[in-house]
């Protein structure tokens, strides 16, 4: 009798350990995210923008955002400042423009997760500078995020092509900014993605692709 009780523990020992195996546990669930390209895509592009008051953020960005936000993504900004490596301005002031549109985007309910910031000119060396993945792949592993179930935006084919170097579930290319120029083009490399008018369009598209 001691025995069989001794083979049956054994026995719920073994389910126990596999059970645990398979069981997601707190904390390692994968969020997923939308990655925005900033000039042209989340705000009016103009040359080289460098002071919080020129800041112009496209109609109907916030309660487009906020949709996202209310269906579980995280939304991170990756953009590239030519302007700093050029020595147009400074990498304090990106960041200052940067913390203005967050700021705008919070006053109605949209969390910005982070802010990636590639200060080097297209001729200098650069280890995030769009189309690289890195900071995707960084943010990937700070935020815990599952790229495949990830979009990447933005208004360039630069934009698009660092989504899918990441491996993100679709590239969504804006028609605002740069977006229309582009995909007139570059209509074959473009249409690997997905081309929409703008934000609005893009929160439809992603909250439909679910
Ligand atoms: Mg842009």
């Amino acid at each position: 009798m001691t025995a069989r009780l001794a083979h049956i523990a054994r026995i719920g020992e073994k389910f126990n350990s596999i059970l645990a195996a398979n069981t997601p546990q707190f904390g390692c669930i994968m969020n997923r995210a939308v990655f925005l390209d900033r000039d042209g895509t989340l705000i009016v592009e103009k040359n080289y923008l460098h002071r919080p008051e020129e800041v112009e953020v496209f109609s109907g960005v916030g309660p487009a955002l906020k949709r996202l936000v209310d269906a579980g993504f995280k939304l991170i900004i990756v953009t590239n400042q030519s302007g700093i490596g050029r020595g147009y301005y400074t990498l304090a002031d990106a960041v200052r423009v940067n913390e203005h549109v967050c700021n705008l985007l919070a006053r109605e309910g949209v969390p910005i997760e982070k802010c990636y910031i590639a200060p080097e000119a297209p001729d200098q060396p650069s280890r995030g500078r769009k189309p690289s993945p890195q900071f995707l792949f960084e943010a990937r592993d700070e935020i815990n995020l599952n790229l495949p179930e990830s979009f990447m935006v933005g208004d360039k084919l630069i934009d698009l092509e660092c989504g899918w170097n990441a491996g993100v579930k679709k590239s969504i290319l804006v028609r605002t900014g740069y977006g229309a120029k582009e995909e007139k083009m570059s209509p074959a490399a473009v249409a690997r993605a997905v081309a929409v008018n703008d934000l609005t369009e893009m929160a439809d598209w992603v909250l439909n692709c679910q």
